[in-house]
Formats: structure tokens, C-alpha cells, sequence
């Protein structure tokens, strides 16, 4: 059918291909043999492709989308676990130059207030976010080759990874900026980023065209081409995802998927994360813009079946999602949140006022602290993680797949997510947070399989109550 190593990104996933994958979709959704086969192919733990996954995704049996729903629970339990990665965005700067017609920062937004951070507010907002807890950030910027030069973004990397908290630094910067070019993203490699991630917004070329009249934004091949650039900059771990409710839901699914297949066919590595972000209604958007908006059992859906089609890909979702829509995707394949999040440049530092809440992205949905979102996750038995040991490992890019791809992520990951929730119980939580996850790591320290790994765990959690630090 395509020679998936040959073509570019863009040229693969073609409008051709996922009309007619859409077609096929549509004409299989009531074939129960065919759902069947799939389903069976899916439950080997492997993945799907994106046309298997489609018909999944257009499929409306109800026992059907429950065996879906239940299998993806048990994928994310096999290679994920109970853990939940933390993270928090760090807005450095909303100067942009695009004209993205869903985006706040848009260059003819005028009432948005115009903010970048110094090194001196970094060193503020950062501190900020260290004394709630976090561990790992993900700076976002808008695109603005004056205001916003890579030179300003590695500055800014450098600047957080410098910088002496009490207790310890920021251990992993994971960077959502514009495309750029292979020199640049080298430059980011160098600058020791982890996950290099840019959302593609759609897939849809046409519709594409349209949201981003203006600004280099607009060039959908060299932005469906970051990717790939990033990769040959040297950038091992790249995260996907689209801004659903720009286009119909069912073509972005497959643009994914076939983008996924792109990565992994090309470099030897899919993406290392997918961010589902919903659209936001937002400052000076037109309301049209939002007319592709999905439920939240759809998006419970596209949740499952991203689990399902790339078992070993991190999922991602942010504080544009409620409480309730959080606990309803988090078992189907959620391995990563945001929490106590601010999209307003300098939000941490300074309480919102309501000048800091013009300069705001969008609205956040859960608003929680940190230590609200903690004790909510151990409430439901997961355990919160602040953990980067791949990371600082080396255990990135095809090295990390390898480790996913055996289940062996399960035997390091564990302990590891212990340590880390150790230590935030002793410098951060507040008291019933930390009773709370005390009994969790005692009930989890049990379930260690290895005797050995199980000791080691015990002894570094000892070390941690008595005031060492990683
Ligand atoms: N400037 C970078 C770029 O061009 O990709 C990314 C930075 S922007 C701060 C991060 C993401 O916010 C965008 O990729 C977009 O998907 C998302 N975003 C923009 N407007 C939004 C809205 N109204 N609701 C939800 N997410 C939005």
C-alpha cells in the first residue's frame, strides 16, 4: 500500500489514506468478525494500526466498547502500573507572532497583556513551583523570533536547571516551542531537555490552513516535518498530540496514529508521549471555532483506544480537563498529569490578579493544588510520581521503548515512583496527604515481587524519612 519509510511525514499521512481509512472505518464498524479479530490482535499487547484502530473508534457496540475499555485498563496496568507521572507547564512567554485563530496569544490579540519572563522572574517562578513540589516542568512559549529566540529558550533551560532549591533541582525540562530547525532542536538536545513535544493542532492540510492564516505557522509540511527534524537534531523522545475540536475527532485519531507510524518506521522510535488537549474557549476566539467540540465519552474513547493502538507511547493530560474527566480517563491509559497549573505567564510567583488572568492561555479546569491532586490520586490508589531515573539514566528514545516494549519499565518504575513520593510526603504534603501515602507505600512496598528490589526500596525509603535526598 505505502512505502511508510520513504515518504515525509506529511506526504504519509495523507488526506487520501485517512478518507479512505475513514471509509473503511465506517463500512467495518458492524462486521462483529471483523471488530472480533481486531480486538483479538489488540489484546496481544502490541498495538493496532491506525486503520485497525479506526474501525475501533467507529465501532458503536456497546459490549464491544466495553471490551475495548477493559482492555485498555489492563494495558495500562500491565506497562504503566498504578504510577501517575507529575509535571507542571511553565509559561515563559506569550509574545507570538502567529495568527492561530483558536489561540489567545494570536499576533491581533489586543487585550491579552503581553509578558515574558526574565531570568530573575524564572528564578521566582521556578522556586515557586519547587516549593509546591514539582520535579518535572514543561516550558511553553509562543513563537515570536524576536521576543522568543531559541538563544532566549535555552537561556531559560539553563537557568532552571541551575538553579539550587533546598530540595534539589528541577530534574527533567520538557519544551513545547514552535518548529524549528535541526540546528535548533540540536541546541535543545545539548541544553539537556527531556521530551521535545509539538502539538500538530490537525491534520486536516485544508482546515490547517485556514486556523493558521498567518505568521510561519501556517507552513503545515515544515510543521508536520518538526518531528522528524527534532529526531535528526538528536532529540531521542518526542511527544504528539492535536487540539481535538478543531476537526472531526475520527480523522485526527488516524492523522495520530499514521504520524506514530511514521516515527517508528523512519527512526526506529514512536513518539515517547501523546497529549490529547481538548479546545478551550479562550480570550478574543470566535465562538465558531469551537463547533468540533467531543463529548467526554468520546474522549473517554480516543482515550482507550490511543492506549490500545500504541501500548508503549506515555499519555498526557492536562489541567484543561476537569476533576470528573480526569477519573474517567486516568484508568484508561493516562500516564501523565499536570497539576496546580497556571497558563499565565508569571502565574506562580504571583497570586492571580486580574491583570495576570488577562495574560492567561486559557482556563485552566481543575484548579486543585498540588497536594490536592496527590491526595486525590492515592485516595485512588495511584501513586503519585516525581520521578526522571530514566531520564538521568540515559534510558531515553529506543532505549526506553526497549524497556517498555519488555515490561521491565514495571520493575524500576515501581520503587523508583516510591522514592520520589517519599520524598514529597517528607518536604511538601500536607498532614492527612502524608498519612495518606505513608499507608500507600507500605501496601505497595509489599507488592515488589523481587526480595531484593523490595529491601533496597525499603532501606532508600528509610534513608529519605531521616532527611537523604537524591
Ligand atoms: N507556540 C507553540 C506552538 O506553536 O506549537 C506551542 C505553545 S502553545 C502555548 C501550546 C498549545 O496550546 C498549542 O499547541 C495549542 O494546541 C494549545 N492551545 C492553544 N489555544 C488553545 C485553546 N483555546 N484551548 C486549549 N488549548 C489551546
Amino acid at each position: 500500500m505505502y512505502d511508510v519509510k520513504s515518504l515525509k511525514a506529511e506526504e504519509f499521512i495523507s488526506d487520501e489514506e485517512i478518507r479512505e481509512t475513514l471509509a473503511y472505518a465506517d463500512a467495518n464498524k458492524d462486521n462483529v468478525q471483523m471488530v472480533d479479530e481486531i480486538l483479538a490482535k489488540a489484546r496481544l499487547k502490541k498495538g493496532l494500526t491506525h486503520r485497525e484502530a479506526s474501525v475501533l473508534l467507529a465501532c458503536e457496540m456497546p459490549d464491544k466498547i466495553w471490551e475495548m475499555y477493559d482492555l485498555a485498563r489492563e494495558i495500562k496496568e500491565d506497562y504503566y502500573g498504578n504510577r501517575i507521572v507529575l509535571f507542571a507547564p511553565l509559561y515563559l512567554s506569550n509574545y507570538c507572532v502567529n495568527g492561530c485563530v483558536y489561540c489567545p496569544y494570536h499576533s491581533k490579540n489586543k487585550h491579552i497583556a503581553r509578558k515574558k519572563l526574565t531570568q530573575e522572574d524564572i528564578v521566582r517562578e521556578v522556586t515557586a513551583l519547587q516549593d509546591m513540589g514539582h520535579k518535572r516542568l514543561a516550558i511553553e512559549a509562543g513563537e515570536d523570533p524576536v521576543n522568543n529566540p531559541i538563544e532566549y529558550i535555552l537561556e531559560c533551560i539553563n537557568t532552571i536547571y541551575s538553579i539550587k532549591h533546598k530540595n534539589g533541582a528541577i530534574r527533567r525540562v520538557n519544551v513545547n516551542i514552535a518548529a524549528t530547525t535541526v540546528e535548533n532542536y540540536t541546541k535543545l538536545k545539548d541544553a539537556g531537555i527531556g521530551t521535545y513535544i509539538l502539538f500538530q493542532e490537525t491534520y486536516h492540510k485544508e482546515s490547517y490552513l485556514k486556523l493558521h492564516p498567518t505568521g510561519p505557522k501556517h507552513d503545515y509540511d515544515y510543521h508536520t516535518e518538526a518531528m522528524d527534524r527534532a529526531m535528526e537534531g538528536g532529540i531521542d523522545d518526542v511527544g504528539l498530540g492535536v487540539l481535538f475540536g478543531l476537526e472531526m475527532y475520527r480523522y485526527e485519531f488516524a492523522g495520530l496514529l499514521m504520524h506514530a507510524e511514521h516515527l517508528e518506521a523512519v527512526h526506529g522510535v514512536g513518539p515517547h508521549t501523546i497529549s490529547v488537549p481538548r479546545i478551550k474557549r479562550a480570550d478574543d476566539i470566535d465562538p465558531d471555532v469551537f463547533d468540533n467540540g467531543i463529548s467526554d465519552d468520546t474522549f473517554a474513547k480516543i482515550c482507550a483506544l490511543i492506549r490500545i493502538a500504541v501500548p508503549y507511547t506515555g499519555m498526557i493530560i492536562s489541567t484543561r480537563e476537569s476533576q470528573a474527566v480526569r477519573e474517567k480517563v486516568l484508568p484508561l491509559g493516562v500516564s501523565q498529569i499536570s497539576g496546580g497549573s497556571r497558563t499565565s505567564v508569571g502565574g506562580y510567583d504571583i497570586p492571580e490578579t486580574s491583570e495576570d488572568i488577562t495574560s492567561a492561555q486559557f482556563d485552566v479546569s481543575d484548579t486543585r493544588t498540588l497536594d490536592q491532586v496527590v491526595n486525590w490520586l492515592m485516595k485512588m490508589d495511584y501513586i503519585p510520581s516525581f520521578c526522571t531515573a530514566c531520564y538521568r539514566a540515559g534510558r531515553t528514545g529506543d532505549r526506553f521503548m526497549a524497556l517498555c516494549k519488555s515490561m521491565q519499565i514495571l520493575n524500576c518504575c515501581h520503587p523508583n515512583a516510591l522514592m520520589t513520593l517519599k520524598e514529597y510526603l517528607e518536604d511538601y504534603a500536607s498532614p492527612e496527604t502524608k498519612q495518606i501515602g505513608l499507608e500507600l507505600i507500605e501496601r505497595e512496598l509489599a507488592r515488589i515481587p523481587n526480595e531484593k528490589v523490595r529491601q533496597i526500596t525499603a532501606d532508600h525509603i528509610h534513608d529519605i524519612a531521616e532527611g537523604q535526598r537524591d
